[in-house]
């Protein structure tokens, strides 16, 4: 009989069965510190769907991260115990089912204390549901939100509350977003009237464009979001912050936008932040070219979890 495992950490990237990074596929959340929760919703999209396919594929694209992280000099799996909890059991034609859904699984995790969720979307939006969950966990929190888009809208469809575009608005009318802790990073392309603009400064966001970025650099933009940032803070990562050309597969591409080093730097000098919870949105595999975005959403995740290494 052949000695080696079906499973684990020893294969090369291309054989075996798909976890993220190959942590153990669990529910038991004994000492864990991390669990890995894939959220395939995507009824919540209001122009090209598919990103329920995402959570797949950014585990299938996670397995070629060798581990080591040589800008942080941090090895993430060997500080952290990281499990990988599977999926939230969506209901693709019921949203507020849906929320649900994810409020109750996401709960039982935070209800363990000490373990925080790493969630791979989906569209954007579960992150209400999530922030629904931390808020009853750990009160109001800061939240930094990457995004081409301000997602404050109040909603996209007539009497539609909950969507993609409107996450922002409801976490912050319910009281879950901490006052003077919400800042927006990447926002630009056209939008209708300069009105969606306004109403998330009016709501109390900090708002970052992309033309910020490129203005003042990522360093002066990291120094503002930490002299903003006091307490506990929930990353919530929209792929489209990017420029297409670093990752067209998403719904609602903006051109004009970041290239991958400057979004990998910026949140790399996040490090030290009180950070309780990260998800990454909106990556759609339909319109992915040679696994860009996957990949890219992937890598992001691990420097995500290397700046929790480094604050345990
Ligand atoms: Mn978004
Ligand atoms: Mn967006």
């Amino acid at each position: 009989m052949p000695e080696e495992s079906a499973y684990g950490e020893k294969h090369q990237p291309f054989i075996g069965i798909t976890t993220f990074m190959r942590c153990q596929a669990t529910r038991n959340l004994e000492n864990v510190d991390v669990a890995i929760l894939g959220i395939p919703f995507d009824s919540g999209t209001s122009y090209r769907s598919g990103s329920r396919f995402g959570p797949r594929k950014i585990r299938e694209a996670s397995l070629a991260i060798w581990g080591f992280n040589p800008y942080l000099m941090v090895k993430p799996l060997d500080i952290l115990k990281v499990v990988d909890y599977g999926d939230v059991a969506v209901v693709p034609p019921s949203i507020i089912n849906t929320i649900e859904v994810i409020r109750d699984t996401a709960s039982s995790i935070l209800s363990r204390g000490g373990v925080k969720i790493v969630s791979l979307g989906g569209d954007h939006s579960i992150t209400f549901p999530l922030l629904g969950t931390y808020f009853e966990h750990y009160g109001p929190i800061s939240v930094i939100h990457f995004d081409s888009h301000p997602d404050t809208w109040s909603c996209e469809f007539d009497n539609q509350p909950y969507s993609h575009g409107t996450p922002f608005r409801r976490a912050i009318i319910e009281g879950y977003i901490k006052p003077n802790g919400y800042i927006q990073v990447g926002i630009r392309g056209p939008v209708s009237s300069v009105y969606d603009l306004k109403m998330s400064v009016k709501l109390g966001a900090s708002v970052i464009t992309t033309k910020d970025i490129y203005d003042r650099g990522v360093n002066s933009i990291t120094d503002e979001i930490r002299n903003l940032i006091k307490g506990p803070v929930y990353l919530s990562l929209d792929i489209d912050v990017l420029d297409p050309a670093y990752a067209p597969g998403t719904g609602t591409p903006e051109v004009g936008g970041l290239t991958s080093y400057q979004l990998l730097e910026l949140i790399r000098q996040l490090k030290g932040l009180d950070l309780v919870g990260f998800d990454i949105v909106e990556v759609n595999p339909s319109f992915d070219h040679g696994e860009i975005t996957s990949i890219m959403a992937a890598n992001l995740t691990f420097e995500f979890l290397s700046l929790l290494a480094i604050i345990k």
